[in-house]
């Protein structure tokens, strides 16, 4: 039987930050991770950081490489209509946002938390949480073999969408709130220079494209595709094709093709839990919610969770009070729904959902009188940069 402070499930991006954050105010914890650290450290995933996770990062100690190695975008374009218009973040909402991959974010939390000696377990399996209601929370798992036994204050979930704590909650105290899209993306990876400085999200009849990249020298494109699309029935040629077709004549001629270095399909979902608490256990990331990732929101809005959950945690364990402890739930939804709102809104307003000529004249129509309005850029822009937070870092 071992006993610690929080006990995190998932090394997630979530797991990893929340852990970090935690152990530079004295607060211990046991990370316990059902895959192993290679497979971790190469999921890739996400790619764009708001300035509100750059800080939090800055914060946790791993800012350093983020710093030196990130591309600065003070904008990003829209492809409609033949034509690619810019937002301009920095003169519209005063910030900017950083390019540095999810992969690169986890390497630099996992190395910061083995440097400082930290429990983190890996492929631990079969994780069960029991005792969240009662004020004695007991995590229980096996490892090499043998069955081993957590004590803990709390417990936080960090175990993505697929995890088991938020199954550990009875049915009847939390409510899902859920929205499948009929279509999902298709995204490829490669070793080429990318084809635009900023990214771009293109509208198209063909359906929804989009260029990003992960450094200078790595792009990352992605095409809608149907939700039941097969992998093997894309070549890489064939995806560079319709990636092209589905962009402004400019970004298409500057698109750089080579062999594909991962390629992967993920389908599109909305979805909320509420609340995020239930007695001692915490919801956190994406084993609470989940957004389409039309807009970059789901890496930071898991960091804006951890951010409220490690200020609760610190307060309760420095002055005895549980007061932000108890409102975290309520906190984190605030700023979920929102940005809920705005990555189905996105979502909505640049892919396909079916052949209805009429729907594709109004999102063109959305499309155009965003380009007229300063007043519509801004929300844009205000929204792409990550929304304002209620508590000071
Ligand atoms: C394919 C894909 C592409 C994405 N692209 C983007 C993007 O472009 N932009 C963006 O902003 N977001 C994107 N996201 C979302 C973003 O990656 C997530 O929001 C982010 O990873 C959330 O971090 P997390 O730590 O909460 O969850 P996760 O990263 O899912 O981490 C959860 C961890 O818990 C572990 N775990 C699960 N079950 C158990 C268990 N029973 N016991 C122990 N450990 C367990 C998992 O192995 C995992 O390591 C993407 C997600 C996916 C799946």
């Amino acid at each position: 039987m071992t006993r610690t402070q929080v006990a995190i499930i998932g090394a997630g991006p979530s797991g990893l930050l929340l852990s970090q954050l935690l152990h530079l105010h004295g607060i211990d914890s046991v990370v316990l991770e059902r895959q192993s650290r290679s497979y971790v450290e190469a999921r890739i995933r996400a790619g764009v950081l708001e300035q509100g996770t750059v800080e939090l990062l800055h914060k946790a100690g791993v800012g350093e490489r983020l710093q030196r190695e990130r591309l600065v975008h003070d904008g990003f374009g829209l492809g409609f209509g033949g034509r690619n218009f810019r937002i301009d973040l920095k003169r519209l909402a005063g910030q900017s946002v950083s390019v540095y991959g999810q992969t690169e974010v986890t390497k630099d939390l996992m190395d910061a938390r083995l440097a400082s000696g930290a429990k983190l377990i890996f492929e631990a399996a079969d994780v069960t949480v029991s005792g969240i209601d009662g004020g004695r929370p007991t995590v229980r798992y096996t490892h090499g073999g043998a069955s081993h036994e957590l004590h803990c204050d709390y417990v936080a979930g960090c175990d993505g969408y697929h995890g088991i704590c938020r199954q550990s909650v009875p049915a009847a105290a939390i409510q899902a709130f859920e929205r499948v899209y009929p279509f999902g993306w298709l995204g490829v990876l490669a070793d080429v220079p990318p084809a635009t400085h900023e990214i771009v999200y293109s509208n198209h009849a063909r359906g929804f494209a989009m260029c990003s990249m992960r450094s200078l020298t790595r792009s990352r494109y992605y095409i809608q595709c149907a939700s039941d699309e097969r992998l093997d029935a894309w070549s890489d040629a064939r995806f560079w094709d319709e990636l092209r077709a589905r962009l402004p004549a400019e970004v298409a001629e500057a698109v750089t093709t080579g062999p594909s270095i991962e390629k992967s399909i993920a389908p599109l979902r909305s979805f909320v839990v509420e609340p995020m608490q239930f007695g001692s256990l915490f919801l956190v990331g994406d084993a609470a919610h989940i957004v389409p990732p039309t807009g970059a929101k789901g890496l930071n809005l898991a960091a804006a969770d951890v951010r409220v959950l490690y200020q609760a945690l610190v307060e309760r364990y420095r002055t005895g009070s549980g007061e932000l402890l108890e409102r975290y739930s309520e906190t984190c939804l605030r700023r979920i729904w929102k940005v809920v709102r705005f990555s189905w809104w996105f979502t909505s307003l640049m892919h396909k959902f079916d052949d209805d000529p009429f729907a594709h004249r109004i999102q063109l129509a959305d499309l155009d009188y965003l380009t007229g309005s300063a007043a519509a850029q801004t929300s844009i822009a205000e929204n792409y940069v990550g929304l304002p937070f209620e508590r000071p870092l």
